[in-house]
């Protein structure tokens, strides 16, 4: 594969190896092993290219323990781009060396069955089967303004089916003319990039794109915080792109949404691939603060600072221990707030979290945005 690597060499030596991204990083922290770090990880990345280290499994598994959470690359002082290096060197790996093993099977399942958890794609809407009174037909048209594009995980995870449902009751109560793709929905292709095999999105990317033009949408909407960050960097379209929490919040200002009271205190976590890298701060706290009753608490690392879950860059595949024990810190970090229950906007984030509390059995609520929406929202007049 071609790689710009004039590019990736000015940023090698832009980085004057002062440590501050060590702070940054949740695995450097957790694994305390310089090769683990966000600074070591440059180096070995330099020492490859100037011939003085070879691509090893050793290399493979380095460069697989990392979040891709961008912390680092929001920390450098120099402005070194960490974590584009690092989706960079995993590409270079993974065309030398082969996929990670445990990444693999997820990633033949997309090239297979268009989704990641190998399923047959045609059942990508199973969470439509409970999802109360709204008909087929309401949701799930030939044409529409709109469409909502649901994800791998929400489409084929149960404990996050909620989400779907959620979104398509409050899209359905705004009046919002929207569909949902059903089969012809294939993975967006995200799991793809992190695993070092972004070229190949390309298919995903042409079939999903014709299948929004097919209904005669002109706007895609997700709930998936990953599924929109691809769509904005890699697809390379003219359709509007907006995560859930953008639509939300403006169908709030146009007053298409009303929610009722939410007592309780709350924390929320700025998702990765939503917050650092999509720039989406600022829609999921107005409609936070929007709900009558609800007392909102910032963690001490939010926005840009804010700490992964630990279930970014396919880490949970790879090594599901430290995403367990980085999740478990996130849960201590939220607890500080003296909030007991975190609200997210991902459901990844939510799988992440939820599962570490269940585990270390926590007594913690985490529930995703479109959970609480749901909970207050009230009929329109
Ligand atoms: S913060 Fe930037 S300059 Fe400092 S060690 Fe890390 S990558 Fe290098
Ligand atoms: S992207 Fe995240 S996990 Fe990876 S090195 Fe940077 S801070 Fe650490």
């Amino acid at each position: 594969m071609t790689m710009d690597w004039s590019r990736i060499e000015r940023e090698f030596y832009q980085c004057n190896k002062c440590g501050l991204c060590l702070a940054a990083c949740p695995v450097g922290k957790d694994l305390l092993l310089e090769k683990y770090t966000p600074r070591g990880k440059v180096q070995l990345a330099r020492f490859y290219r100037n011939g003085v280290i070879e691509l090893t499994k050793r290399m493979k598994e380095i460069f697989a323990e990392c979040l891709l959470c961008g912390a680092c690359t929001v920390t450098c002082p120099s402005g070194v781009h960490l974590a584009d290096l690092f989706v960079e060197m995993r590409q270079i790996i993974a065309s030398e060396k082969g996929l990670h093993p445990r990444v693999e099977p997820a990633i033949d399942a997309v090239d297979e069955a268009y989704n990641i958890s190998d399923e047959e794609n045609a059942e990508r809407d199973e969470w439509t089967e409970d999802i109360g009174d709204i008909p087929l037909e309401a949701y799930h048209k030939e044409r529409a303004e709109v469409v909502y594009f649901v994800g791998c995980v929400s489409s084929f995870f149960p404990m996050v089916q909620g989400i779907p449902q959620n979104v398509v009751h409050i899209l359905n109560s705004a009046d919002v003319d929207f569909t949902i793709l059903g089969g012809k929905e294939w993975c967006c292709g995200f799991p793809l990039i992190g695993a070092g095999a972004a070229a190949d999105i390309e298919k995903l990317r042409d079939h999903n794109i014709e299948a929004v033009r097919e209904v005669g949408a002109k706007t895609v909407v997700f709930s998936c915080p990953s599924c929109y960050r691809t769509w904005r960097e890699y697809y390379r379209t003219d359709l509007a792109i907006f995560h859930i929490t953008e639509l939300i919040a403006d169908l709030i200002k146009q007053d298409r949404i009303k929610l009722g009271e939410f007592r309780e205190t709350i924390t929320y976590h700025d998702p990765c691939d939503l917050g650092r890298h999509g720039g989406v701060f600022e829609p999921p706290r107005t409609i936070l603060s929007s709900i009558p009753g609800l007392e909102l608490k910032e963690m001490e690392h939010n926005r840009a600072k804010s700490v992964c879950c630990g279930g970014g860059g396919n880490l949970e595949m790879v090594d599901p221990a430290l995403s367990r024990r980085l999740a478990t810190k996130k849960i201590k970090e939220a607890q500080r707030t003296g909030a007991n229950t975190l609200v997210t906007a991902c459901q990844q984030c939510v799988r992440t979290i939820k599962g570490a509390a269940r585990r270390e059995k926590i007594d913690f609520n985490v529930l995703d945005i479109t959970d609480v929406v749901m909970q207050c929202l009230k009929p329109r007049d």
